[in-house]
């Protein structure tokens, strides 16, 4: 299994970067999960985006799906003439997303140019070619969900995304024993006087891993400037292996 980091910025682009986007690789199969502003850039240097399988998204921030728009006028105008990819959203994406491209004057078929748009139930396992995703529910400030991407080969190593959440056991009953957790790092500390959680510290980032037993940390949607005194923060509640999820970078499992 192979996994690109695609964007790891939060809700604003570190220097340089793009928000959350990921690709995850198993033999055939190519999923793309979430596409954040500025991450279609960086797919299209991987490959030619008619090769994906379908693209899968966790929630319905900008920062994971502005790249939509850009990514079907690149089928429209550059890759046009294959499949139609399926698209899955979360409960009641289509609608929003109806709402969001005619508050921008686009036509309600747009995205139909290059997907087949449809949403997933989170209580089933979805499967796309041989990876199988489960989802749980996230602690964030609109409808998410955290996912488990796990071949249905025997014995093929997990990848766990927490998407945008704050603390939750359900996200990490669902990240157990994962080989690989991507798990979102948006805070270096929780701003005091802000009740309402909806992203995670590095430091709950790393308990999060502890509490699931994952086997490698990658922190991402962190903040480039806190970056280094978050892994320390994370390591400190996480013995395992933890690193920043870098964008550009390729992990093998
Ligand atoms: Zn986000
Ligand atoms: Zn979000």
């Amino acid at each position: 299994v192979k996994l690109t980091v695609l964007g790891a910025s939060p809700s604003f682009p570190n220097p340089g970067g793009a928000g959350s986007s990921y690709l995850i690789e198993h033999e055939r199969v190519r999923l793309l999960v979430d596409c954040g502003h500025g991450s279609v850039s960086r797919l299209f240097a991987h490959l030619d985006p008619r090769s994906l399988s379908a693209l899968v998204l966790s929630h319905l921030h900008p920062d994971h799906f502005f790249d939509l728009i850009p990514l079907t006028y690149a089928f429209r105008f550059r890759y046009s003439g294959g499949q139609p990819i399926p698209l899955w959203l979360p409960p009641g994406g289509t609608r929003f997303l109806a709402g969001f491209l005619a508050s921008l004057n686009i036509d309600a078929g747009f995205l139909n140019q290059a997907f087949v748009v449809a949403e997933y139930v989170p209580d089933s396992p979805l499967e796309v070619g041989g990876i199988c995703i489960t989802f749980a529910p996230t602690n964030h400030f609109v409808q998410g969900y955290a996912m488990l991407f796990e071949p249905t080969e025997a014995g093929s190593p997990r990848i766990g995304y927490s998407s945008d959440t704050g603390p939750s056991g359900e996200v990490a009953r669902l990240l157990s024993d994962a080989e690989l957790a991507l798990v979102e790092a948006t805070e270096l500390q929780h701003p005091p006087g802000h009740a309402l959680r909806g992203h995670l510290t590095a430091a709950e980032a790393g308990s999060l891993a502890r509490e699931a037993g994952v086997g490698r940390l990658l922190l991402t949607h962190y903040v480039d400037a806190d970056a280094d005194a978050g892994l320390l923060a994370a390591a400190a509640e996480f013995c395992g292996s933890v690193e920043l999820a870098r964008e550009g970078k390729v992990y093998e499992l």
